[in-house]
């Protein structure tokens, strides 16, 4: 029975004392990337495993262990999105949105599903906010999109965060500086992990992401893919980095972030909070990938784009004490008293709500004194009474509920509420 009266673990339900602040963070993330030319698009909730496999890359964790995998009736082996980007990537291609008006600009707002252990910000479904730019190689567009992850994070009253940075470098820079990983990690063969040892056969990158202390200690002495980068992508990053100082937009470079999946190539961040106890808050990060439309069959396109964790993002508002706007509570209760008054307590509500007022009215059969009791509940601004007198005056008192007055009002199409 329990799984009729609790939700799967690892997911969680929005109740409606929290949507507003859902509501508002969704809304002012898409409105500040509109006010960078991003659109938001919609893509489906699953895909063709494939999809994700080809582009997120086989050999990291989200697709190896976390991916919400089935067959479907028809034979089809689909899954739950882990992350946004692939389906854009999938989206744009198959609607040909990279042929010609480039750069594409699109936003997102989705759920997102990875089979992983559940606790501290971690969940089984979660929501993403994310955004990609197609077509422009520049570091232009890192700079564009970097200045976009920290208006958003600014928008919502995260002022204080800094951008980690770091290039992957391109093809080549990347052979070498695995093979100078390699090396280095090889000495140490006895000491790491078995899933590090794994990594270091498939992709030894992901060496440096392990989360084992005693790997870490490791990692840290790796050689940096800084001192690997070819002179192209030496420059990319430095004029990224005059931009973002030109701009003002706080960064730091830090040469350990390899972010979790394969398709990244030269630009790659995280956003970072420091908590009040000095804890490091991810509440995010992106890069470039020059792979991934041609990995999809596409003619080699660029792309950019970041993504951040919304329930992440939240508690990292709530604990920071940002603001939300407050709760639009009900602006008029209509109180009745029998059957005729409940009739135009009902015509009334519905006359104000064309207006664009809020308006409730007795659904239950209540008394008159629960119904009061009922509109404090909601917390209604004014609260007018109808009962047979007011009726056959046409008109009732209007109650502030903030300071006690009254004024009269119409009780029909004349009805006014300040
Ligand atoms: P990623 O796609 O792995 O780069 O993740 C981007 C952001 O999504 C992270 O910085 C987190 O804020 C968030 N995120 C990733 N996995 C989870 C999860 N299991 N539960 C909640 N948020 C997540």
């Amino acid at each position: 029975m329990a799984y009729l009266t609790s939700a799967p673990r690892g997911t969680k339900d929005i109740l409606p004392e929290e949507t507003p602040k859902w509501q508002y963070l969704e809304k002012t993330l898409l409105e500040t990337a509109e006010l960078f030319g991003f659109r938001e698009m919609r893509i489906p909730t699953f895909e063709h495993t494939e999809l994700f496999s080809r582009s997120v890359g086989d050999t990291t964790d989200v697709v190896q262990k976390e991916m919400y995998t089935f067959t479907d009736k028809g034979d089809r082996s689909v899954t739950l999105r882990p992350e946004g980007t692939a389906g854009v990537a999938r989206a744009a291609l198959e609607h040909g949105l990279l042929g010609d008006a480039l750069p594409l600009k699109v936003s997102y707002n989705i759920t997102c599903f990875r089979y992983e252990k559940p606790g501290s910000g971690r969940y089984r479904e979660f929501h993403q906010f994310g955004v990609e730019l197609y077509g422009a190689a520049s570091p232009a567009a890192d700079s564009e999109i970097l200045a976009l992850a920290y208006h958003c994070l600014k928008e919502v009253g995260l002022g204080s965060v800094v951008l980690e940075i770091n290039s992957l470098g391109c093809r080549e820079c990347r052979k070498r500086y695995t093979q100078a990983l390699i090396q280095y990690f090889d000495r140490y063969r006895g000491q790491l992990c078995g899933t590090c040892l794994e990594r270091l056969e498939k992709n030894p990158l992901r060496v440096l992401d392990c989360k084992n202390p005693e790997d870490q200690r490791i990692a840290a002495g790796a050689p940096s893919i800084l001192d690997y980068l070819c002179d192209d992508c030496q420059e990319h990053f430095r004029e990224v980095q005059a931009r973002l100082t030109e701009a003002g937009i706080p960064y730091r470079v830090e040469p350990t972030i390899v972010r979790g999946l394969d398709y990244y190539t030269r630009t790659v961040f995280e956003m970072v909070h420091t908590s009040p106890n000095g804890e490091r808050v991810v509440c995010g990060g992106g890069g470039r990938y020059g792979g991934l439309i041609e990995e999809l069959g596409g003619n080699p396109t660029e792309g950019i784009g970041f993504a951040m964790g919304l329930e992440r993002l939240l508690a990292t508002m709530t604990a920071e004490g940002c603001g939300f706007p407050p709760e639009e509570p009900c602006q008029v209760y209509l109180a009745s008293m029998g059957e005729s008054a409940g009739v135009r307590a009902f015509r009334l509500a519905s006359l104000l709500r064309e207006r664009g007022i809020s308006a409730q009215c007795d659904l239950m059969g209540r008394s008159l004194k629960a119904q009061m009791k009922y509109a404090n509940k909601l917390k209604a601004r004014y609260v007018v009474v109808i009962g047979e007198d007011e009726l056959q005056r046409g008109e009732g008192l209007l109650k502030s509920m903030d300071t006690g007055e009254t004024t009269p009002v119409r009780l029909d199409e004349g009805i006014q509420i300040p």
